[in-house]
């Protein structure tokens, strides 16, 4: 039965985390009627799952924060590869949308003076991070969800129908958009369930649907996180950037097996966690980069005093930006000091009362003594590298999240599109970019649709009945291998060859490997029918996870330098001419993966201003330089 149900809509957002919630909400707000579709229950995303905060420079904790503060942190934590113009509209418009979303019911712990109450977290100059305990995700799409429920009921009010102006799909998977010349006409996908086809005619997409992690062994990663978005963008035209930036977050479980990888939030660290190697010794100390000497404690001493008296001493360097704890907890375990399961030690039962602990790290307390029957109020836990966050994504217009390429009308926006977090993303910075970016390509989806009024483009039958062929392709062969055999081999290569440390023959050798997987990943049949096949689903997002991994290879083994989430062993240092260079992956005429070297925008001079000279000398050029003149206070 290849019976298709078919949807007329303005705006399709594809993804229901963070991201694809706000972009909907901004769509029907300017009057669109909108589509959410979402792979998983609606509710279950990523976003959900965040833990720790959304970054926003609201000044509730310190005065002296506010935005140029909050763009120098993240222009640091991203190595200054971050497109400046995103990381500026992000530092200044994350405050408004933390407010905004009190106003949609959203309720942020509190301080004592009924302030939203903001914490610590890696590379923060200032305790920034609104949240509601460590489940702040869950408070973020629970608003979000309510929000979009109020404008059903407004819907009803006006239209005597609630989905007139909003309808969520949820389980249901977009496969393939469909293009008329290179504007966009369509989106295509089948419901997990039941395994019917569903076609949406429309003008404007919002990619909105997270990450890469699963093609990794070792993530924090859920089974959606395919990079669907990423591969859906390369096959309409569009580019990705910065795919060599994976982020392995410092603190994933390392015990039992089953568990390995799920996280363990960087707010252990923020409120007083340290780490320690099997010797019993606090080795970060250790690990402190030149570039970020100045702004650490250089005893434990200072370090510990810094948790209630910040403005006279420095941060703890367990506070570090990820990728830098990241790297020193696996040169200590490659050094023979890791913990029996090959992790390290992440203390805070010793550190802080085990009221303290229950109160700020409820979830953490929940998850280890249920998963690992570990008490972290008695006991330190053991944690270890994984691989969490992709840096990399659509290029997109910093203005609008349109995406770069020869498409038009698809938009994108959250952990899908690159170039906000540069090299490395701060933690509480996800959440925040999510909303801002989020409100903002729903908006200029919006505009876009009232520019092609009258003037659609049309959906080709032929380019359906494509999609419907490639649909059903591995079903339908009577040879071929299974899906998973397939998939356990991708990730391998991926956490082996293009891991947290890389080298230029092994980035070849994956290389090679991911060519032999093309073949295969072609070939895998699925057995059963359409009716819940999580094996044929698995083999229809195969193809989008290698098409992302061919480009995650081939951008690493190109940039021959170490920044932020790319560490090369044979080129250890950053390298200031590697700071002006994009790598741009696109797919060429027989989808083969082409990559191409963009100069970086120069940032605007007043934004360089705002850091001193001999910070910036540690990144860029003197001729980059040239024009450096410091901001008047
Ligand atoms: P997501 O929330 O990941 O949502 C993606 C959506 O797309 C889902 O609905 C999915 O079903 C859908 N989708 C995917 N593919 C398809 C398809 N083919 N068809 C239809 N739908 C599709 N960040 C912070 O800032 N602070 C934190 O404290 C924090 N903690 C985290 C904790 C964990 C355990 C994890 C995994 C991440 C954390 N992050 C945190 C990162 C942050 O949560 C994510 O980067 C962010 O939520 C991504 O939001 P998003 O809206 O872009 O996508």
């Amino acid at each position: 039965n290849t019976a298709i149900e078919r949807h007329q809509y303005d705006v399709v957002v594809i993804g229901a985390g963070g991201a694809g919630l706000r972009a909907a909400i901004e769509a029907r707000l300017a009057g669109k009627k909108t589509a959410i579709i979402s792979k998983s229950l609606f509710g279950k995303a990523h976003t959900v799952m965040a833990e720790g905060g959304a970054a926003a420079a609201m000044g509730n904790m310190n005065a002296n924060d506010n935005w140029m503060v909050h763009f120098r942190d993240t222009m640091r934590g991203g190595k200054f590869l971050n497109n400046f113009r995103m990381a500026e509209l992000h530092a200044k418009e994350a405050p408004d949308r933390i407010w905004e979303l009190e106003t949609y019911g959203a309720l942020f712990d509190r301080t004592k003076d009924g302030k939203i109450s903001q914490r610590n977290f890696g590379g923060h100059e200032y305790p920034r991070l609104a949240h509601v305990g460590d489940r702040t995700g869950l408070e973020l799409i629970r608003t979000l969800q309510q929000k979009i429920v109020s404008l059903q009921q407004e819907d009803f009010a006006a239209t005597g129908d609630y989905e007139s102006g909003i309808r969520v799909f949820a389980e249901t998977t977009i496969t393939e958009l469909i293009l008329n010349g290179d504007r966009i006409a369509g989106a295509f996908g089948y419901t997990r369930e039941k395994g019917d086809f569903l076609l949406f005619e429309t003008p404007a997409i919002v990619l909105a649907t997270g990450g890469v992690g699963k093609s990794y062994k070792v993530t924090s990663n859920s089974w959606e996180y395919t990079g669907d978005g990423h591969a859906l963008a390369l096959r309409a035209g569009a580019t990705l950037i910065n795919m060599e930036f994976l982020q392995f977050h410092p603190t994933g479980m390392v015990w039992p097996p089953s568990v390995k990888g799920i996280l363990v939030t960087e707010s252990v660290r923020g409120d007083g966690g340290i780490l320690k190697n099997s010797e019993g010794k606090r080795f970060m100390f250790d690990y402190v980069p030149d570039v970020f000497r100045k702004q650490y404690a250089e005893t434990e001493e200072e370090a510990d005093r810094w948790y209630t008296d910040p403005d006279n001493n420095r941060r703890p360097p367990e506070l570090l930006p990820r990728d830098e704890v990241a790297r020193a907890i696996n040169s200590e375990v490659k050094a023979g000091r890791g913990t029996p399961a090959g992790g390290i030690y992440l203390d805070i039962a010793s550190r802080r009362s085990p009221e303290f602990i229950l109160k700020r790290l409820p979830s953490m307390h929940h998850q280890f003594k249920e998963l690992a029957d570990v008490d972290i109020t008695k006991q330190p836990m053991e944690i270890g590298p994984t691989c969490h966050y992709v840096m990399g994504g659509v290029e997109v217009d910093p203005e609008s999240g349109a995406a770069a390429g020869t498409v038009q009308g698809l938009f994108a926006a959250g952990e899908v599109s690159g170039g906000m977090h540069g090299s490395n993303r701060l933690g509480g910075n996800s959440l925040s970019d999510l909303l801002v970016f989020g409100k903002r390509a729903g908006e200029h989806a919006a505009t876009y649709v009232d520019s092609v009024a009258g003037s659609r483009p049309a959906v080709a039958q032929s380019d359906v009945d494509g999609a419907v062929r490639t649909a059903l392709a591995p079903l339908e062969r009577t040879e071929g291998e299974n899906p998973y055999e397939v998939w356990h081999d991708l990730q391998q290569v991926m956490q082996d060859l293009v891991g947290i440390i890389r080298r230029k023959s092994e980035l070849e050798d994956s290389l090679k490997h991911l060519a032999d997987l093309r073949g295969r990943v072609a070939n895998v049949r699925a057995t059963g029918g359409r009716k819940f096949n999580p094996g044929w689903h698995l083999a229809l997002d195969l193809r989008n996870m290698l098409v992302v991994s061919e480009c995650t290879a081939k951008a690493a083994l190109e940039r021959e330098e170490s920044r932020g989430g790319h560490t090369r062993e044979d080129f250890p240092e950053m390298d200031p001419k590697w700071r002006q260079v994009n790598l741009v992956c696109s797919l060429g005429p027989s989808s083969e993966v082409a990559l191409r070297h963009q100069p970086i925008p120069e940032i605007r001079p007043e934004l360089l201003g705002l850091f001193e000279l001999s910070e910036l000398k540690k990144y860029m050029t003197e001729q980059e330089l040239a024009s450096y003149k410091p901001a008047e206070d």
